[in-house]
């Protein structure tokens, strides 16, 4: 069938995303096909995008989707056609009006959450879970770092953390995002472009540090985390906003503390069914318990995709960004 989707040819800046009429195919045995109400936007989308990381060309785009099932392949026995889901996984390609999603990755939307909460929640959401009970197991009145605290991934954490009972130091770039990590929960605010970074941590923990940073934004913070941390602390580094961390001298871990890092990827922590499907009952039911509200604040036409990153690469954006098909 034919269906409007946003292709690359090349990748580079958000100029590459065209809006293109494509042919889909019927999905294959394993997969469903997804009739899209609302398409999340991630920052992998726009390392995808810029060739960070690596695509084959020409190639659709976007990671996270909710809608309605429309077709179910022959060996699916878990989805029927007008099921509400939602889902994150490759390949990439849910920035469409409908999109070929492997059945076993997908959910069942339970009634109480719309399709734009969905569609923000499965990669943004399912990430915060994986880092605060599985990366690092939190403990109720725990302190942590948590950079970028006013973005998608962000306030779902700062509202997590505080389910939790756990006091998040949250990193935000402006006083405007400073107040929205406070409001979702974020115990204390650092300006990270301004304000000195471990000196501040230092201060708020009585000169410990803190057990874990969760660190996203990589190369611009990834040595002041460091210095962040306890003995024996554990850096958490999971994204690249600000560009990749490479070549970590491994004496530094030695002279600051016999540090642990990790550098995670929630594909591997949702390998098998029995860990998606465990991992998507927990995030559902902080959802529906309304412990976690999912903040999508930025909803734009898929037309407009390349709008929509030049908005988050800008950090014009907070919360999470949906694009509506
Ligand atoms: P965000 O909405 O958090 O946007 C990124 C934020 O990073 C910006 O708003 C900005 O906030 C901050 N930032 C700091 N430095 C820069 C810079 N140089 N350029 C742009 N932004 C910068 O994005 P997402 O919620 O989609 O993702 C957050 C992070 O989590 C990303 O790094 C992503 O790759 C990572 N991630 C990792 C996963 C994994 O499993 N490893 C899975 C999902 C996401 P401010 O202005 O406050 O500094």
């Amino acid at each position: 069938m034919k269906t409007q989707a946003i292709r690359i040819e090349t990748t580079g800046g958000p100029e590459v995303m065209r809006l293109t009429e494509i042919d889909l195919p019927d999905p294959a045995p394993d997969q469903v096909q997804v009739n899209i109400r609302a398409c999340g936007v991630n920052f992998i989308d726009t390392y995808q995008r810029s060739g960070l990381y690596p695509l084959t060309l020409p190639s659709g785009l976007g990671n996270e989707a909710a809608g309605i099932v429309s077709k179910v392949g022959n060996a699916v026995r878990h989805l029927r056609e007008g099921d509400r889901v939602a889902y994150a996984s490759g390949p990439a390609g849910t920035y469409a009006q409908a999109h070929n999603a492997p059945a076993n990755r997908v959910a069942k939307l339970p009634d109480a959450i719309g399709f734009e909460e969905g569609a923000a929640m499965m990669l943004k959401g399912l990430t915060v879970r994986y880092l605060f009970k599985e990366t690092y197991p939190l403990k109720s009145g725990e302190t942590i770092l948590f950079h970028a605290a006013a973005g998608g991934v962000g306030l779902i954490a700062c509202q997590w953390a505080r389910h939790l009972g756990v006091n998040m130091i949250g990193t935000v770039g402006s006083e405007e995002k400073a107040r929205l990590a406070s409001e979702h929960g974020c115990a204390h605010t650092i300006l990270y472009r301004t304000e000195d970074v471990p000196a501040k941590v230092r201060a708020i923990t009585g000169g410990r540090g803190v057990p874990v940073v969760y660190d996203s934004v990589g190369k611009a913070t990834f040595e002041a985390s460091l210095d962040c941390l306890q003995r024996r602390g554990l850096m958490v580094s999971f994204g690249n906003a600000s560009g990749p961390v490479t070549g970590v001298n491994l004496g530094l871990l030695m002279t600051k503390g016999s540090l642990y890092v990790t550098r995670p990827t929630a594909a591997h922590y949702l390998s098998t069914d029995e860990e998606f499907n465990t991992a998507v009952a927990d995030l559902f039911a902080v959802v529906e318990s309304g412990a976690v509200k999912i903040p999508v604040r930025h909803r734009y036409p898929l037309s407009e995709a390349a709008r929509c990153h030049e908005d988050l690469e800008g950090r014009r954006t907070t919360g999470a960004s949906v694009l509506l098909p």
